[in-house]
């Protein structure tokens, strides 16, 4: 496990202390208000205890892409209503990250009050990692809190380069999502599999390069696999697929070969002949079998069979993309078959599986298995980022 610091490692009575804390409050809203506040819930544990055991709490976050400069619309101003709804706090506006104002609203705080600095990206310093933006900031607090993992993979002046100025830590939310990162790529129980689908092999090339080093075995679904498929000879019909990537597959192939590791592609399939739900050409066949006028718009319930075979015998499971167009009925089958087998053997406690992706999360909700994953991670762009295994610089900057 990598070393970064947790609210374990500060005094219990943090009385006297300015804590500026990174959390993500990038909320999706609607007519004024947040349709969404899951990323408000997953920093309110850190937020409460910040608060409980005395120190004044000052949250930075950034909102929309403003590009440096201020922006009515786009004031954290817009998101503290709902933010104060989850905390169950009153929490007071600050419209600056630096300076006189934040100096004196900290001055009128008191010890366990919460208060919200303005959008940082307001500041063109904040994306471009700016030393003397960081260096104002920093003069505000005693120590620096990092809970936004989902902006971790930007290396940004509250993201990174706070780290390096005050004495840094992983809030409960990021430590919680660094200790399940970690338990299914950084140190996992083997074997671990690893099913990688969604729409297209060229958003997920890295990812597959990556993969195949790591694990034993690899789930191909989703349109992806018609790309496979197809680099390996067979006829997809008309389904969604990247032919000119037959030679980069014919590549990871290889590479998985002399790495010890199975691709498993699926051998029947889920085919119609327009995109629609319960169309009347629906049916399923062999691989071999797409006819030129069909598409493949799921994994055959054979093929899904065996797949929970395999994860079976796995002890670690990472999952990225769905296994077929779940949007639309019934080609949600595999990924809900799947998803699951795999809810159901965590239960048991023979896997620990950890999951990620926009649609993943709304595909595994779908299915009913959310709640039964061991972790999954809503962090979007920087849970893709670590499926490729780079570096992200957030979370670097935290381990000193
Ligand atoms: P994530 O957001 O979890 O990373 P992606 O964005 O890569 O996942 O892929 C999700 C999309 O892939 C879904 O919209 C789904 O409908 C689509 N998809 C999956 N299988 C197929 C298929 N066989 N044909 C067309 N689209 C597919
Ligand atoms: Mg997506």
């Amino acid at each position: 496990m990598p070393k970064f610091k947790t609210l374990n490692d500060l005094p219990a009575d943090l009385t006297g202390e300015v804590a500026l804390v990174r959390v993500d409050l990038n909320l999706p809203m609607k007519d004024g208000s947040a349709t969404d506040v899951t990323r408000v819930e997953a920093v309110k544990p850190t937020i409460l205890e910040l608060a409980g055991r005395g120190a004044k709490v000052l949250l930075l976050a950034h909102f929309g892409r403003p590009g440096g400069q201020r922006s009515s619309t786009l004031s954290t101003s817009m998101v503290i209503g709902d933010v104060e709804k989850v905390i169950g706090e009153e929490i007071m506006f600050i419209p600056e990250i630096a300076g006189p104002v934040v100096e004196q609203s900290i001055g009128i705080l008191r010890a366990g009050d919460i208060g919200l600095l303005d959008n940082t990206r307001f500041w063109p310093g904040e994306e471009k990692n700016d030393p003397e933006l960081a260096k104002a900031i920093a003069a505000h607090g005693t120590l620096y809190v990092n809970d936004a993992f989902s902006a971790a993979h930007r290396a940004h002046a509250t993201t990174e380069g706070l780290a390096h100025l005050l004495p840094a830590y992983a809030g409960r939310s990021m430590e919680a999502e660094l200790k399940a990162l970690d338990a299914a790529l950084g140190t996992p129980e083997q074997p671990v599999a690893a099913v990688v689908g969604g729409a297209k092999v060229s958003t997920k090339l890295a990812v597959l390069e990556n993969l195949v080093g790591k694990v034993q075995h690899l789930i191909i679904g989703g349109g992806m696999a018609n790309t496979f498929l197809a680099a390996r000879g067979v006829n997809v019909g008309k389904s969604l697929c990247e032919h000119d990537l037959a030679p980069t597959v014919a590549r990871i192939m290889d590479e998985a070969d002399a790495r010890g590791c199975t691709v498993h592609l699926p051998y029947d399939v889920v085919v119609a002949k327009e995109f629609a739900a319960n169309p009347a050409s629906l049916r399923v066949c062999n691989v071999h079998e797409v006819a030129e006028d069909e598409m493949i718009l799921d994994v055959g319930p054979t093929a899904v069979e065996a797949l929970g075979d395999v994860l079976k015998t796995c002890r670690t499971l990472v999952w990225n993309g769905p296994m077929g167009a779940f949007e639309t009925e019934p080609f949600d089958a595999a990924t809900v078959a799947l998803a699951r087998t795999a809810a159901a053997l965590t239960l048991e406690g023979s896997l620990t599986s950890v999951a990620g992706g926009g649609d993943t999360v709304a595909a595994l909700a779908h299915a009913g298995a959310s709640q039964d994953f061991t972790y999954i991670s809503t962090a979007g762009g920087a849970f893709l980022e670590w499926m490729e295994g780079r570096v992200l610089p957030g979370v670097a900057a935290l381990e000193g």
